[in-house]
């Protein structure tokens, strides 16, 4: 479910979050982009979470919505 190793270690280490954003319940979505891969940060209450199109270590597309309009193309 993931592209590179580096993405599944930092799912691991809960510093990323990846599932459907209605189940996060611990924190606040920061921006507004349609996706399942959220960036994972304490904040001063909970996490804040920034959704992310793009891998930020191996730069691949992530989001389902993304990636199938890249299929398009
Ligand atoms: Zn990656």
């Amino acid at each position: 479910m993931t592209c590179c190793n580096l993405l599944e270690n930092a799912i691991e280490r809960e510093v990323f979050y990846f599932g459907p954003q209605h189940r996060i319940d611990d924190g606040r979505i920061v921006n507004e982009v349609s996706t399942e891969y959220f960036i994972r940060a304490a904040a001063s209450r909970g996490y804040d979470y920034w959704g992310v199109n793009y891998c930020p270590f191996c730069g691949r597309a992530l989001s389902l919505g993304l990636w199938q309009a890249e299929k398009k193309k």
